[in-house]
């Protein structure tokens, strides 16, 4: 049996999924996963290139609906451009001559969610200086994007994703390309976020072990499955070899750092 979250209680979830079938037209990626996330919970998504991570954050994202099964978020199904999600794409490189001030990209994040001409106003301002404030980058507010580091990036772009005041915040692979400082630094402060305003994070990544000290759960999808529960019991031997369908085995360093063995490729970086 693949762990999965307990009794889904309705009403208290913000994401509850039953059942539910991703995929397109001619082909299912992935099928039979039920899961339910509450407030404030810090989730990892995790999984080989092509497992269906992103298709996820698609339908969560109502851009594409679930092939089959229930997908629900505040009770109702997914809609497009719903202000209470805050969204963090992957976004690799920026133009060194971009010059458009970190404020500027923080303030889209209000003005992408209105209806027809409706200019800023002081509100905006202010709601985008505190978004800034809130993730630590108040310096940064008149700086253009272009000469931003990596981490500093990542920052501007979580700010921009938070200054509607979401309450879930889907971010896709956001710690890729930084270093261990920066990942370290970008991880406390999303945690921050999920522990002081109630926020429910879910976050793609490729190497869980950073994330293991902050997360509350973690979903791994592999071989068309999805196994859903707390770290200690989806990583585990048993359950990862139901996962693939293959002999893999969990090993734990004195640090709590997890080495995954008998799935090649995508977990190198995983060991
Ligand atoms: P991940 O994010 O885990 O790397 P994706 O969700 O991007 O995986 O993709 C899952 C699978 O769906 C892959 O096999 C990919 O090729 C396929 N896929 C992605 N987008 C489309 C699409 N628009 N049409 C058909 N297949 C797609």
């Amino acid at each position: 049996m693949l762990p999965r979250t307990g009794a889904i209680e309705m009403g208290s979830n913000l994401i509850t999924a039953e059942n539910l079938a991703a995929g397109y037209r001619d082909k299912t990626v992935w099928q039979d996963a039920n899961f339910a996330f509450g407030r404030g919970e810090f989730i990892a998504v995790i999984g080989p290139n092509g497992a269906g991570k992103t298709t996820l954050f698609r339908m969560l994202l109502g851009l594409q609906a679930p092939l089959n099964g229930s997908l629900e978020i505040f009770d109702a199904p997914p809609r497009r451009g719903n202000p209470r999600i805050g969204y963090v794409p992957q976004r690799h490189i920026i133009d060194s001559d971009t010059n458009v001030e970190c404020l500027e990209l923080v303030r889209l994040g209000l003005s992408g969610k209105k209806w027809g001409f409706n200019p800023f106003s002081h509100g905006d301002h202010d709601a985008a200086v505190l978004a800034l404030e809130g993730v630590g980058a108040s310096e940064l507010a008149h700086r253009p994007l272009g000469v931003l580091s990596g981490g500093e990036l990542q920052r501007i772009f979580l700010a921009e994703a938070l200054v509607s005041k979401p309450d879930i915040l889907l971010l896709d692979e956001p710690l890729s390309n930084l270093d261990l400082r920066r990942e370290t630094d970008l991880l406390h402060q999303i945690n921050s976020v999920v522990r002081t305003r109630g926020v429910t994070a879910l976050l793609i990544a490729h190497n869980i072990n950073p994330l293991l000290p902050h997360l509350d759960k973690v979903m791994y999808i592999a071989n068309g499955k999805v196994a859903t529960g707390k770290p200690s019991e989806v990583l585990t031997s048993e359950s990862l070899t139901a996962l693939y369908g293959v002999q893999v085995e969990v090993l734990r360093d004195p640090h709590g750092n997890v080495a995954i063995i008998g799935v090649e490729e995508h977990h190198g970086d995983m060991v």
